[in-house]
């Protein structure tokens, strides 16, 4: 059995008033049949953690545990925070801050040593996939980015088209079957659970989350609010009831 998990990533958004969207939907996490984590910004994880009972996540950490690196945030300092869980390779850090893979590997290492599970972002851009290069991607980014000591109790991998986060677009159910299939047989142990991301909302979970392979969402703008959210939970649960 693969752990199923709907993950919310909060990105650059949320104050503290919006601890209490956090509380709604720590309510509804305490009962789900699946986990559920929300990866918000590191200014918050210490106050929801203290609020609520759910498991929390950051969405980077550096390479290094500490040091001369301003404004960055290390993996045992979020783990210090509050943290369980952190996000890493993200297509907007890897578009924003130029992350390579390789980065991304070291990121992934000093995640796993301060004792986080990683959601590991992979996924192509809208030029690749229309070049039909995304299953090329897909092998160079595992390759490349998820370093040897990968279990399903420390990692999870999100495959996130880049030209589906944010846009409403989302693959066909075959390209996601197809797309998932393709990663679970490159990765080191075959029960690591593979989270589909990129325009997941209440509209269109109940069949993506059904799709064979499919083990859980990473979800952005519709986790930002309880009410798109915890639908996204309910569906998690009834694709596999
Ligand atoms: C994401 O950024 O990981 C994401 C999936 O965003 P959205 O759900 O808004 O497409």
């Amino acid at each position: 059995m693969r752990r199923r998990i709907v993950a919310g990533n909060w990105k650059m958004n949320g104050t503290v008033a919006d601890l209490a969207t956090v509380a709604e939907i720590s309510t509804a996490a305490k009962t789900a049949a699946c986990e559920v984590v929300l990866c918000l910004p590191a200014t918050l994880i210490r106050s929801a953690r203290n609020l609520v009972g759910m498991e929390i996540g950051g969405q980077d950490c550096h390479a290094r545990a500490e040091g001369a690196h301003t404004g960055d945030i290390s993996a045992p300092m979020l783990r210090n925070a509050g943290a369980g869980w952190v996000i890493l390779g993200h297509s907007e850090r890897r578009r924003d801050h130029a992350e390579i893979d390789a980065q991304v590997a070291a990121k992934v290492l000093a995640a796993w040593e301060a004792g986080l599970t990683v959601i590991l972002c992979i996924g192509e851009t809208e030029a690749q996939y229309r070049a039909g290069e995304t299953l090329g991607v897909l092998a160079a980014q595992i390759a490349g980015s998820l370093p040897e000591g990968a279990t399903p109790a420390n990692t999870m991998i999100a495959y996130e088209p880049v030209w589906a986060i944010g846009t409403g677009l989302t693959p066909s159910s075959d390209e996601i079957t197809r797309a998932h299939a393709f990663i679970r047989a490159r990765l080191p142990d075959p029960a690591l659970s593979i989270l589909y991301g990129g325009s997941v909302g209440p509209a269109n979970a109940a069949a993506i989350l059904a799709l064979r392979g499919v083990d859980g969402a990473l979800v952005g703008g519709a986790s930002l609010a309880s009410e798109t959210f915890i639908p996204l939970i309910h569906a998690m649960e009834a694709a596999h009831a």
